[in-house]
C-alpha cells in the first residue's frame, strides 16, 4: 500500500524541465556600511525552475562580490542536467546533489548554487500545491522583525534606530566596531535614548576583533542592556567565540557565515554562540534550514535569520526556537511583492510559495 501511495504522489508531481538563470546587480541606496567595509550593490543570481506544469519556482542567491556573480550563475546553469527529468522532490534532490558534490565540496560557490536550486524547488512545490512555503510545511507562528542600522556614527545611528521604532519594530541592530570602545558605547547609548527602554538593541562587529580585543570590548558593553553581540571575531573561530562567550555576559550571536548543518554542529559542540542566526543560502537552502532548525531545537538555542526576509520569515514560523527575523529591504526592487511588515511583525497572509516573484521590469534594468 505504501508503495502505491508513494507512486501516486510522485506521478501527481511536476517534472523539472529546466532552469532559467539570470544575474542582476541591484544598487543599495544608501550603501550599507560595516566595520569590514561598505556594500554598495547586491550581485544576485535569480533562478527559475521550469516544469512540465509551467514556470513554478523562484529563488535568490547573493554572491557578495561581482567577481563571483557570473561564476555562480554559470554553476547553477551547469547543474541543470542533474535535475532535468526529475520529479519535484526537493529533499530527495538535495540528497542526490550532495552525493554528486561530495568530492568537490558542498561549500562556497558550489553551496550557493545548490541552495539556489533547493530554494527554487521548494518554492515550486509550494506553488504546485497552491499554498505558501509556510502552508506546505504546516507552520503557524508569527515572527517579529528588527531593523538594521549601519556603521553610521552617533547621530545617524540614533536617527535610523528611532525611525525603525516609530515604524513599530521592536528591535534595532547597529553595526559597531569603531576605533575605540568609547565610540561603540556612545552609539549604543544614543540609540537607547532615541528608541526608549522597550526596544531591543543588538550590535554587530562583523568579525573585526581578535578574541582578546573582543573580551575587553564586550566586558565594557555588558551593562548596556544589549540583546546580543554579533560576530565579535572570525565566524569560523569557534574556540575564540567560546572564549568570548565565557568571559562576558551579553549573549553572543553568530551563524550567518556558517556553511551547512555540520558547521552549526561544530559551533554548538564548541559552545561558540548563545544564539544562532542562520543564512538560508549558506545553511543549504530550505532543506538545510529545516535540519538546522531541528538541531537548534535539540540544543534549545534561539534561532534568528540573516537577510532573505521573504523566505526566512516563513521558515522561522516553522522553527521551534524562532527568535528574530532580520529585516532588510535590499532586494525589494527586483521583487513583485516584497515582504510586508506591520507593527514589526511579518505579514504572511496570502503569500504564495516562498514569496519570491519578479518585478520583470527591474530585473531587466539591473541585468548584469
Ligand atoms: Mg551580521
Amino acid at each position: 500500500m505504501g508503495t502505491v501511495a508513494g507512486e501516486a504522489l510522485q506521478s501527481s508531481l511536476a517534472v523539472v524541465k529546466g532552469l532559467r538563470v539570470r544575474a542582476v546587480r541591484v544598487p543599495l541606496d544608501p550603501p550599507h556600511r560595516t566595520a569590514s567595509g561598505a556594500i554598495t550593490e547586491s550581485p544576485l543570481v535569480l533562478t527559475d525552475v521550469l516544469t512540465d506544469a509551467g514556470e513554478l519556482g523562484h529563488s535568490i542567491v547573493f554572491t557578495y562580490t561581482n567577481a563571483a556573480l557570473k561564476p555562480v550563475a554559470d554553476l547553477v546553469k551547469n547543474f541543470e542536467p542533474l535535475v532535468v527529468g526529475e520529479s519535484l522532490l526537493p529533499a530527495h534532490l538535495e540528497q542526490k546533489l550532495a552525493a554528486r558534490f561530495r568530492l568537490l565540496g558542498p561549500q562556497g560557490l558550489v553551496g550557493i548554487a545548490l541552495a539556489a536550486i533547493d530554494m527554487a524547488l521548494w518554492d515550486a512545490l509550494a506553488r504546485l500545491h497552491g499554498t505558501s512555503l509556510l502552508g506546505l510545511l504546516g507552520g503557524a507562528k508569527t515572527v517579529r522583525a528588527y531593523g538594521a542600522v549601519g556603521y553610521d556614527g552617533v547621530a545617524e545611528s540614533a536617527r535610523v534606530a528611532e525611525d525603525w521604532a516609530k515604524r513599530g519594530f521592536a528591535g534595532v541592530k547597529a553595526k559597531i566596531g569603531y576605533p575605540t570602545v568609547r565610540e561603540d558605547i556612545a552609539v549604543i547609548r544614543a540609540m537607547r535614548k532615541a528608541v526608549g527602554g522597550d526596544v531591543a538593541i543588538m550590535v554587530d562587529y562583523n568579525q573585526c576583533l581578535s578574541p582578546a580585543e573582543a573580551v575587553q570590548r564586550l566586558r565594557a558593553l555588558d551593562d548596556e542592556g544589549l540583546t546580543w553581540v554579533e560576530e565579535p571575531t572570525l565566524a569560523h573561530d569557534y574556540s575564540g567565540h567560546a572564549l568570548i562567550s565565557r568571559e562576558t555576559r551579553t549573549p553572543i550571536q553568530c551563524g550567518e557565515n556558517w556553511w551547512g548543518t555540520l558547521d552549526l554542529q561544530h559551533a554548538f559542540d564548541a559552545h561558540a554562540s548563545d544564539f544562532v542566526m542562520i543564512d538560508v543560502m549558506k545553511i543549504g537552502g530550505v532543506t538545510g534550514w529545516l535540519r538546522a532548525a531541528a538541531l537548534a531545537h535539540v540544543r534549545n538555542v534561539p534561532l534568528s535569520s540573516h537577510l532573505w526576509p521573504e523566505i526566512s520569515a516563513q521558515l522561522l514560523c516553522c522553527s521551534p526556537t524562532a527568535h528574530w527575523l532580520e529585516y532588510a529591504d535590499w532586494w525589494n526592487p527586483v521583487l513583485a511583492q516584497p515582504l510586508r511588515i506591520e507593527q514589526g511583525v511579518a505579514q504572511l497572509d496570502g503569500v504564495r510559495g516562498s514569496g519570491i516573484e519578479w518585478n520583470e521590469e527591474a530585473v531587466k534594468r539591473f541585468s548584469a
